[in-house]
């Protein structure tokens, strides 16, 4: 399951120190916002129209510039895995918008990864509320920990689909999602941690 995972990852990387904040690191991939001083809305530079904005006036969001490089690294990726051009990869992702947070959300259900369905108040590291429009939460200093590959996986998926991004992921209810796109989102993850993104 998804959440497991990333409820993994992140314990593993707050381990290292009694002392260990997140939101004390440094690293450009993660930047503090304050929408009384700066915007919180910002264009990615060189993208389709991609946007980015916080949740929160006084939140955490990715640094558009490792934004731009994770997107190119994941536009490059998937059309390599799908055998599609860089161009057509990149107007799937025309004038999306994604909404980052580091305050969790949670909803009153959702799919795991092998498509079972889950009932209760269920903390999610991300959302596809529209196909214009992912929410992701910020989870560590860098975006490979979050959950904007899995998103954007969804967006196009949604955009082909028209009616929807496949909720339930490799289940068999809605179509779309397969163990290709698993093992595509954990090697992008891998290359964006690998180059500290
Ligand atoms: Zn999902």
């Amino acid at each position: 399951m998804r959440l497991m995972k990333y409820l993994v990852v992140t314990l593993i990387i707050l381990l290292p120190g009694p002392n260990a904040c997140y939101h004390q690191n440094t690293s450009r991939a993660v930047i503090k916002v304050d929408c009384t001083k700066s915007t919180i809305l910002k264009n990615i530079p060189g993208s389709p129209n991609i946007t980015t904005v916080t949740s929160h006036c006084k939140d955490y969001q990715f640094d558009p510039d490792s934004l731009k490089m994770a997107l190119d690294i994941f536009v490059q990726e998937y059309a390599d895995q799908f055998v599609t051009s860089k161009i057509a990869v990149r107007e799937m992702l025309k004038n999306l918008k994604i909404e980052v947070s580091a305050i969790p959300r949670t909803v009153h259900a959702a799919y795991g990864i092998n498509g079972k369905y889950l009932k209760g108040n269920i903390p999610v590291a991300g959302l596809a509320l529209s196909k214009n429009h992912i929410w992701v939460e910020v989870k560590t200093s860098q975006i490979w920990s979050s959950a904007l590959v899995h998103e954007l996986i969804h967006i196009i998926i949604w955009r082909k689909n028209i009616v929807h991004g496949d909720p339930d992921h490799e289940g068999k209810e809605f179509s779309g999602w397969t163990k290709e796109h698993t093992k595509l989102i954990e090697r992008i993850n891998k290359i964006l941690l690998d180059t500290e993104t």
